[in-house]
């Protein structure tokens, strides 16, 4: 939803897309208490933003600049809650075993040069360098590709998010055995052995400073289980962090079959 002068509009939208995800959430009975509870504080938040800048704005009085500046916050308040929301279904799903994957043919080389486009603005901005060192050939695995998608970027757009200025990135992709290994190594902030096995858990964020919903790497988590995989991470406060995806690798290219498992 992107918010113009027009807002009443897109709030009006959010709030029938709010009720949606609360339907759903209600309808979801494996969905603990505690878990409510959180996305109630996590959901507030952007929320009251939203609701006191459309208030102020409204009232009236104030120069183009400053109305501005209220447009935008409420456009950003807008977008994470749009995230968080995307989020919270993808997580509730997984929870209720209602997720599908539609798996197929996917190659992680081509993906995770996907990726870096999609970070490299935000990289660029921070002076961080992306690389990605693989040969060139396919790197195939068996998998959904637009979740497989969904994991590196979390983990990419992590990488950049708590790296220093003017630091490196490096992604990696080995074949170990009958396993793709997909490693991506940053030198940034790092996180203490106290916090490290936390940080897989929903709504777990080592500073609620940084944005984001603290339900990134939960589901990244789930999903690269739900293709057989594991998620590993290994980090170093102050060093660095490296999260590293394994994946059954794919020995056939399956271009000329198809495996889909999609459910209608
Ligand atoms: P989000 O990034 O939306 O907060 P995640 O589940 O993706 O949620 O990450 C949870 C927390 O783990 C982050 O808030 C951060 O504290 C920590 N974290 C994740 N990746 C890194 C990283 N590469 N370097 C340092 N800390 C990280």
């Amino acid at each position: 939803v992107r918010i113009t002068g027009n807002y009443r509009h897109e709030l009006g939208e959010l709030a029938s897309t709010l009720n949606y995800m609360a339907q759903e959430v209600v309808h979801t009975n494996q969905v603990k208490d505690d878990f409510i509870s959180s996305i109630s504080h996590e959901l507030r938040t952007p929320l009251t933003s939203i609701k006191g800048w459309s208030e102020t704005l409204n009232s009236g009085g104030f120069d183009p600049d400053e109305t501005k500046i209220g447009m935008q916050i409420i456009s950003k308040e807008t977008d994470r809650l749009i995230g968080l929301v995307e989020e919270i279904l993808d997580f509730s799903k997984l929870q209720s075993n209602e997720m599908k994957l539609v798996m197929g043919s996917v190659d992680l080389r081509e993906l995770l040069q996907e990726i870096m486009l999609n970070v490299w603005a935000k990289a660029e901005l921070k002076k961080i360098k992306l690389s990605l060192d693989v040969e060139e050939r396919p790197y195939l695995v068996h998998g959904d590709g637009n979740r497989l998608k969904q994991v590196f970027l979390n983990i990419v757009d992590n990488a950049v998010k708590f790296s220093h200025e003017s630091s490196s990135i490096y992604i990696t992709i080995r074949k170990e055995d009958q396993q793709m290994a997909v490693s991506i190594q940053d030198t940034g902030i790092g996180i203490s052995e106290e916090h490290l096995h936390k940080v897989r858990d929903r709504f777990f964020q080592v500073d609620h400073q940084n944005g984001g919903t603290g339900l990134g790497l939960a589901i990244s988590q789930q999903f690269v289980e739900r293709h057989g995989g594991e998620l590993l991470m290994n980090s170093v406060l102050g060093q660095g962090t490296t999260v590293t995806v394994k994946l059954p690798a794919l020995e056939e290219p399956s271009g000329t079959t198809d495996i889909s498992e999609a459910e209608p």
